[in-house]
């Protein structure tokens, strides 16, 4: 046991940046004043989420203030922005969407279905690469929605989000086009202008900000019907009082964030790239399970043939090393990855599937420790695996060395 944390799970959520809480801190004190009264006491409330309205407007270089709301987390932001479409024009029942979302996103559409929707869902290659033929051919008259992610949480692989825009609005100009951009703000730069993006959810605790906050850009043209109602907060879009020190922590990390987007680029990755190379080159039964995709700079999900994920992870987190075996909803359940099963990742590599997420706060020391450590680990779990005639066949393929 080691009393060092090496946090390898960024994807599932990251570490509050010490900026942000100290931005937060006087709202919980001093400044508590409901941002909706009268008096001057509460002027430092309203004004404080004004600009921080104003600052995610430019974190994903919105138009005008008014289209960002402020909501609980990503899986709000995506209710209300699906929910929201569909509800307020229920004239169309057809939606579009991917066979690798996230859950929050997905279960919103298993329920759509039984409420009458017809929802397509568009499958990925090997390398989680989205079939754009697909998705055009399933474009027609009676599509309301189309929700594609920009980043997917397990894999890192990054849509091609203006194509996706310009095809749907050349097959039908009234569809709707919502991007679930949880696990791409912060790690890639966003532009809902330039991407043609009419809603677009993000989540704060994904780029150092705490728990419980996000929000949801939806463009001037687009018309929701609200999920929560009650008071007149956020333009009659989402009743309730603001959460004030929470928002102010999210644009506290938006601007963290894009000050820091060309370290992101460039040092996250290089780290992310090290890690990558270093466990596919030292491990024989290793295989990198993303291909040549385009990813974001922190992510790299590995497989690792013939062996249970579980069992590397606790190996791992006897040495301190937090890592995933999927997304963090559905880890602990031994059920594959929906995501790696619908990139047909081989049934020998994806129970043994690790995620693997940097951040900023990652050492280069700690990527260091686990390439150290890794391949001791891997060997133990592999001695025990029932597969012993085809890792010795691997092992004779491919010898020690593995091509990333
Ligand atoms: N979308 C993606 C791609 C995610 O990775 C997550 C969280 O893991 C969510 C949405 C949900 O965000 P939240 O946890 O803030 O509800």
């Amino acid at each position: 046991m080691v009393n060092k944390l090496i946090y390898l799970d960024n994807n599932a959520t990251t570490k509050v940046d010490e900026r942000v809480l100290e931005a937060m801190l006087p709202y919980f004190k001093e400044e508590y004043a409901n941002p909706s009264s009268m008096y001057d006491f509460a002027k430092k409330s309203s004004t404080a989420i004004k600009q921080a309205r104003s600052v995610i407007k430019d974190f994903v270089n919105a138009n005008d203030e008014k289209e960002i709301l402020f909501t609980s987390c990503g899986s709000e932001s995506a209710n209300t922005a699906i929910r929201g479409v569909l509800n307020y024009n229920k004239t169309k029942k057809h939606i579009i969407t991917t066979s690798v979302e996230h859950p929050c996103v997905l279960n919103v559409y298993k329920s759509l279905e039984k409420q009458g929707y017809k929802v397509d869902y568009i499958g990925v290659n090997s390398n989680g690469e989205l079939n754009l033929e697909e998705l055009e051919s399933k474009i027609d008259e009676d599509t309301a929605l189309v929700s594609v992610m920009w980043a997917n949480n397990e894999t890192g692989v990054i849509n091609p989000i203006e194509k996706i825009s310009q095809i749907i609005k050349s097959k039908n100009k009234d569809t709707k086009f919502y991007v679930d951009a949880v696990q791409a703000a912060g790690k890639i730069p966003i532009d809902v202008q330039a991407a043609g993006v009419d809603l677009l959810g993000i989540s704060g605790h994904k780029f150092h900000a705490p728990k419980g906050v996000g929000a949801l850009y939806v463009n001037s043209k687009t018309m929701i019907t609200p999920l929560i109602i009650g008071g007149h907060q956020e333009r009659g879009k989402r009743a309730g009082t603001e959460n004030v020190p929470y928002i102010v922590g999210i644009a506290k990390a938006a601007e963290l964030a894009a000050d820091g987007l060309k370290y992101e680029l460039t040092e996250v990755k290089r780290l992310r790239d090290k890690l990558e190379k270093g466990i596919v080159n030292k491990i024989y039964n290793a295989r990198l399970n993303t291909g040549a995709a385009n990813r974001v700079p922190n992510t790299t999900n590995i497989g690792f043939e013939y062996i249970e994920g579980e069992l590397i992870l606790l190996h791992l987190s006897d040495l301190g090393i937090c890592a995933s075996s999927g997304s963090a909803c559905t880890s602990g359940s031994l059920e594959p990855s929906h995501v790696l099963r619908a990139m047909n990742v081989p049934f020998t590599a994806i129970h043994g599937s690790i995620r693997w997420s940097l951040s900023r706060f990652t050492t280069e020391d700690e990527v260091d420790y686990v390439i150290e450590k890794l391949p001791s680990i891997i060997e133990k779990v592999t001695s025990i695996s029932p597969y012993q005639k085809e890792l010795e066949e691997l092992k004779r393929l491919r010898g020690t060395a593995n091509d990333v």
